[in-house]
């Protein structure tokens, strides 16, 4: 095979074992060159703010074993980072030397945790954030080894390890600036049926707070400003957000913004390099805006757009956007994507913690929210999928199974 038509993707996570397995499944391996940062094959990342930070028993799960990649002819390059994009001569350099000619270059470099000023370079032992296997396998050893976690950000990620760690017993209070939870994620209903669910298992949520000052130590945080007062620390999670992971797009000149632009075949301002993932910003197929989404489901619909776009299909990116979080007791899942002009109607579940809450703009149905609540999550989702819109008052009769309207 000659280099020329070798395929390059550089990113070890989800979109990329998914593109991986597209292209192996094409008879494309052999021309697949994998650049991962991490020393780790591929694998899952959701459960490391969840099952895998409360036990040392806990191990990391690979999407595909090793032997996988050598069948289906796929050259990894691990522990590796590519480092520069030569888009003139097709070549990416990485971090060891090695030089890749490429036909076609898959930008998959995901997102990276969002850093406080104040904290930025700092190596300080008692302050975490949480995005990689590194990061799990520290935090894991941090949170056993400490009573008293605070956790700065009350998104879906502070939140799960929130209630990660207070179920391994730990004294836990979770710092969120914004007047509620989840604000950019959830409806403000589920949000606060999110603050009860927390609360009533004792962890200590303040919300609309200002975090000033940190008090730094040697390499410990000893403490931190919240609303003017002194608040001790023992161990500071940040869970701040991610930013998508954009640098070597930019400095290769591709159009940069809130992630790599693309279009809706994952094209990129080059024609030769696409982006998939956490990093790319897409147009919404059902909207006028650009989205950038962070979730498995993207990763993985995204990247299968991009196998058909290097097999010289199109076919343009459309999947039905959906999510879930695990808190605890709390399982959270989103189908569809909020709008501001949403009406809201709540449908009952079994018992007062399971319900789902559906949103209408007009008599359009848009997104459904479930807590505890999985079949109407797989029922929202066929009808999200087909287009269909029951009534409200039909979609929301808990006699009748959200699944007999698809
Ligand atoms: C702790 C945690 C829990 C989550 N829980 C959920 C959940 O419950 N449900 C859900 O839907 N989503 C969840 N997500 C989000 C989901 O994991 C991501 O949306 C998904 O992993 C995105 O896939 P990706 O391939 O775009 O990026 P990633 O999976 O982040 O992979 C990007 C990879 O690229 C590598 N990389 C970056 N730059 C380079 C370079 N220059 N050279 C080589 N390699 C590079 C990185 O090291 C990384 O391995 C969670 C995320 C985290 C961090």
């Amino acid at each position: 095979m000659s280099e020329s038509g070798n395929i390059v993707v550089i990113g070890g996570g989800h979109a990329a074992a998914q593109l991986c397995a597209g292209l192996a499944e094409a008879g494309l391996g052999a021309r697949v060159h994998l650049v991962c940062e991490e020393a780790e094959l591929p694998y899952q990342r959701p459960p490391l703010s969840k099952a895998f930070l409360k036990t040392e028993q806990e191990a990391l799960q690979p999407l595909r074993a090793e032997a996988w990649y050598a069948t289906a002819g796929i050259t990894l390059h691990r522990a590796d980072a590519a480092v520069a994009i030569d888009r003139a001569q097709r070549s990416v350099r990485l971090r060891s030397g090695t030089a890749l000619g490429y036909e076609q270059l898959v930008l998959a470099t995901g997102a990276r945790v969002r850093s406080l000023p104040a904290l930025a370079h700092a190596t300080l032992s008692n302050v975490a954030a949480l995005r990689g296997a590194a990061d799990a396998q520290r935090l894991r050893a941090q949170l056993h080894a400490a009573a008293r976690v605070t956790v700065l950000g009350g998104g879906f990620i502070g939140l799960e390890i929130a209630a990660t760690a207070r179920a391994l017993g730990k004294q836990v209070t979770v710092l969120e600036a914004a007047p509620r939870l989840l604000q950019r994620s959830v409806s403000p209903e589920l949000a606060e049926h999110v603050l009860q669910t927390h609360r009533a298992a004792g962890i200590d949520i303040r919300m609309g707070v200002a975090v000033g000052e940190f008090e730094v130590q040697g390499d410990r945080v000893e403490a931190l400003q919240v609303d003017g007062m002194r608040e001790a620390v023992e161990l500071l999670v940040l869970g701040i957000g991610a930013v998508p992971e954009h640098a070597l797009a930019t400095e290769a000149g591709l159009n940069c913004g809130n992630g790599i632009e693309v279009d809706a075949f994952m094209r990129t301002s080059d024609p030769h390099v696409l982006a998939i993932g956490d990093c790319a910003n897409v147009p919404d197929s059902r909207g006028s805006r650009r989205l950038r989404l962070e979730s498995v489901q993207n990763a993985n619909d995204q990247a299968r757009t991009a196998v058909a776009t290097l097999l010289g299909r199109s076919e343009p990116y459309s999947a039905l956007p959906w999510f879930w979080s695990e808190q605890g007791g709390l399982r959270l899942q989103m189908a569809g994507l909020m709008s501001a002009d949403a009406e809201r109607f709540r449908r009952a579940g079994a018992t007062p913690a399971s319900f789902s809450i559906l949103h209408y703009v007009g008599d359009r149905l848009l997104c459904v929210e479930s807590a505890n609540a999985p079949l109407d999550h797989l029922a929202a989702r066929k009808l999200l999928e087909a287009g269909k819109s029951p009534a409200p008052a039909l979609a929301c009769d808990a006699a009748v199974p959200l699944k007999a309207h698809v």
